[in-house]
């Protein structure tokens, strides 16, 4: 069992460096690293998913590669541009509506990357729940306008009636990501008619099996997307991934380059767009090893939340 911690490379969810256990079994490694603002209860299923894959295993895929998307952060249209052309990718997501940018400053940068990946390319904005329903309406708009087509808006408010009322007014996809994160959401999102496309996430909803019977029950086209997991974790997503039934669009699981280093060598690092499905987490080294006091703090609440589950 190790104990990791990886500084990120740029500040998210309000963390710089990112903890986590690797734990392992007769199936192989599983990754336990539930962010620290989450409850022990919160965290049951977060062990789920650790342990399917350290006892259990995963389902057979019915794919052996997945496409994955590029991230551009908020960073000029020269750098997003040269971002975009050094990955590989073919689908781009583009952060969007942070405070740091504004509306102009958001479509000048999906313009660039538009430039960057040609008329085949599929560009997807994510704006992590910052809009009301009617700046949502009026910055989708203008910015399906600047990209010569989104592919889709990712969580453009923070409820799902409010992401039903966005979807009802503009011409492009919605997404709910944020609003997924428990086993029972999706179908909330789904009845609601509040998404056309589900983002999940292998963590939060309990394991790969269990995210395979909620994109069954929700019924709607899926992305998978990492929780900025080590390799080991990755693996578990691309698991997911290679074995929904369908898989339309690029998953958000080329998250590798968010943090500074890896456990694993070589990395799940995308190459030409595409990671591959394993059938076990690729083994990892004990690169990264966190403090005695930090170990002892992840054990302890390993502990905690084996005794909720
Ligand atoms: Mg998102």
């Amino acid at each position: 069992m190790n104990v990791y911690a990886i500084p990120l490379r740029n500040r998210f969810r309000g963390i710089t460096v990112r903890e986590g256990m690797l734990l392992r079994g007769p199936a192989g490694w599983g990754e336990f690293c539930p962010f620290a603002d989450y409850s022990d209860a919160e965290s049951v299923p977060w062990l789920r998913a650790a342990v399917e894959a350290t006892e259990a295993g995963w389902p057979t895929p019915v794919r052996d590669r997945v496409e994955v998307n590029t991230t551009v952060p908020v960073v000029t249209p020269e750098k997003a541009y040269d971002l975009v052309r050094a990955s590989g990718c073919r689908t781009a997501k583009v952060k969007v509506a942070d405070p740091r940018s504004s509306l102009t400053d958001d479509c000048d940068r999906v313009a660039a990357v538009r430039d960057a990946l040609g008329p085949a390319g599929a560009i997807r904005v994510d704006a992590n729940t910052a809009w009301d329903v009617d700046t949502a309406v009026r910055a989708i708009t203008d910015l399906d306008k600047a990209a010569g087509g989104l592919e889709y808006a990712e969580q453009p408010v923070p409820s799902i009636e409010d992401l039903a009322a966005v979807r009802r007014r503009v011409p492009v996809r919605i997404a709910a990501d944020e609003s997924i994160r428990r086993a029972e959401d999706p179908l909330k999102v789904a009845v609601a008619g509040a998404a056309d496309i589900a983002v999940l996430k292998v963590a939060p909803l309990g394991g790969v099996r269990r995210a395979l019977e909620v994109a069954e029950a929700c019924g709607l086209p899926c992305v998978v997307s990492s929780a900025v997991e080590t390799s080991v974790g990755l693996a578990a997503g691309l698991a997911l991934a290679g074995a929904l039934p369908s898989l339309e669009f690029a998953c958000g699981l080329g998250t590798i380059s968010l943090l500074e280093g890896d456990v694993c060598v070589p990395s799940l690092s995308p190459v030409d767009g595409y990671l591959p499905v394993l059938h076990q987490a690729p083994e990892p080294t004990d690169a990264y090893p966190a403090s005695a006091e930090v170990q002892a703090a992840w054990q302890a609440r390993l502990q905690r939340v084996r005794g909720f589950s």
